[in-house]
């Protein structure tokens, strides 16, 4: 459930907008390219949304938003908040 729907995500996204549903292969490149590597390593990042620790193991996305980039967790209400919102800032 959880993999299919990020993966609808990435599908429909990334590229559409900066939006990046995070691949295990590609994780770390993409988070020391937004510069949220070593957050995520030692346990200092958070979701945007709900505030969790985010760590490898329940990362959900990164998100772009006015210049600044976010980390989301893995629950699916805070991917649909990130997609939802990246979606009204573009209207
Ligand atoms: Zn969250």
């Amino acid at each position: 459930m959880k993999c299919s729907f990020v993966e609808r995500l990435r599908v429909r996204r990334v590229g559409e907008i900066t939006y990046y549903a995070v691949d295990e292969r590609d994780l770390a490149d993409v988070l020391k390219r937004l510069g949220l590597y070593h957050d995520v390593v030692e346990g200092r990042g958070r979701c945007y949304f709900c505030g969790v620790p985010v760590g490898l193991g329940n990362l959900g996305g990164v998100f772009r938003y006015e210049g600044k980039a976010y980390l989301v967790c893995n629950s699916v209400k805070c991917l649909y908040e990130a997609a939802w919102m990246i979606a009204r800032k573009r209207q």
